[in-house]
């Protein structure tokens, strides 16, 4: 990674009339890496993405792309390609039209035009439907040609919105490692704007995690989802236990919080770090490191739940528990495990972790 970002928003907001779409915000995207946007409907990811596309002008601030102020630059001007969800492929073009087309809007001649485009086209493994209509195609193949037609530039950076949403599950997987791949293998920048958590997390070098017009969170997927910084993050992964309390103790790089559900010890970390006696506090611990077991350890931070249900998530398992304090909380378990638990809904188990697998965040 450079020092020097390929795209830098610079106190960018946009408003809508009297609504605040995106509050003003940095946000430095680098060379040759992978971010994902995600943030629930309505967050202003999708708004930050055309802003850098230049479909949407910012009402505040200056985005640069490789050091130049863009804001003022017309999209076609802008070496910025977007493909989205619907694709939005010339219906009454063939495949190989389609992927032409820019490269025709830029003047590029016949002779070259063909030969760029087939070298995308076999690259997406679609030279086969070349001639083809882009309406007999199905939705991984249309997905190729989107692809193929915004690559065909060469670009430095590609945008995507939501791209895989409309494919059925299997799909979507097989092209998230397409994706992945060319990325990798092209080494050009990728901004891709997602509802999906698994699409973010399994795809990006850093995720932007939004909520109402504003960045609550930037880091690499493990960071993120070991460490939310606040307590939206944490919520909105849905993977983490969180505990609302005040801290009890907070000395010699520890810190003790005390919450409905028990008093529970974690390193004090940087967020932490101004926390006073007394003070609201929150206190997270993700739940691939809850243990479960039958009886209170001898150590760490426990607390006793009452199991409601197990849900079967692929490799692993989530056990649903309830708290002393009718807290919602989670662990996640191998198979292997939760055989050997032999857990029922209705019974009791203690859920424990060490101090080290936690971490406290200011406020209730
Ligand atoms: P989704 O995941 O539902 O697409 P999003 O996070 O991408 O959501 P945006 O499309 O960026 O959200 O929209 C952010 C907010 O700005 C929303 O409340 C939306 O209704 C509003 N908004 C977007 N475009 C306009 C517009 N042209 N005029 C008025 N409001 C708009």
């Amino acid at each position: 990674m450079t020092s020097e970002p390929l795209v830098a928003f610079d106190r960018v907001g946009k408003r809508f009339g009297d609504f605040v779409a995106v509050e003003p915000m940095h946000l430095e995207i680098h060379k040759g890496e992978f971010l994902a946007i995600m943030g629930s409907s309505g967050c202003g990811k999708t708004t930050t993405l055309r802003m850098l596309a230049g479909l949407e002008a910012p009402t505040e601030g200056e985005i640069r792309l490789a050091g130049e102020r863009i804001n003022d630059l017309p999209t076609w001007q802008r070496d910025t390609p977007m493909v989205w969800q619907s694709l939005a492929l010339f219906p009454f073009l063939t495949v190989r039209e389609n992927v032409e087309f820019s490269l025709r809007m830029r003047g590029v001649g016949k002779a070259e035009r063909r030969q760029r485009a087939d070298k995308w086209l076999e690259r997406m493994q679609i030279t086969e439907f070349a001639d083809r209509n882009v309406a007999h195609l199905s939705g991984g193949q249309r997905q190729r040609v989107a692809l193929a037609r915004s690559l065909v530039t060469e670009p430095e950076i590609l945008l995507l919105d939501e791209p895989l949403s409309a494919l059925d599950a299997h799909l979507k997987v097989r092209m998230q490692a397409v994706l992945s791949n060319l990325q990798r293998e092209l080494g050009i920048t990728f901004v891709y704007v997602t509802h999906s958590q698994s699409e973010a997390f399994s795809m990006a070098d850093r995720v932007v995690i939004m909520s109402r017009g504003r960045i609550e969170q930037i880091g690499a997927p493990q960071e993120i989802y070991r460490s939310p910084r606040t307590r939206f993050v944490a919520e909105f992964l849905g993977s983490s236990n969180v505990f609302a309390g005040r801290v009890a103790e907070a000395a010699g790089g520890g810190i003790r919080v005390e919450t409905p559900a028990g008093t529970f010890a974690a390193p004090l970390g940087e967020l932490a770090a101004a926390l006073r006696p007394g003070d609201d506090a929150t206190f997270v611990v993700s739940d691939d490191r809850m243990q479960l077991s039958g009886s209170r350890p001898e150590s760490g931070n426990a607390l006793e739940a009452t199991v409601l249900a197990e849900e079967f998530v692929g490799a692993t398992a989530v056990v649903h528990l309830e708290g002393p304090g009718g807290e919602e909380l989670r662990a996640q378990k191998s198979h292997d495990e939760l055989a050997r638990l032999t857990l029922s809904p209705g019974d009791k188990v203690w859920m424990s972790w060490g101090p080290e697998a936690g971490h406290v965040l200011p406020g209730g």
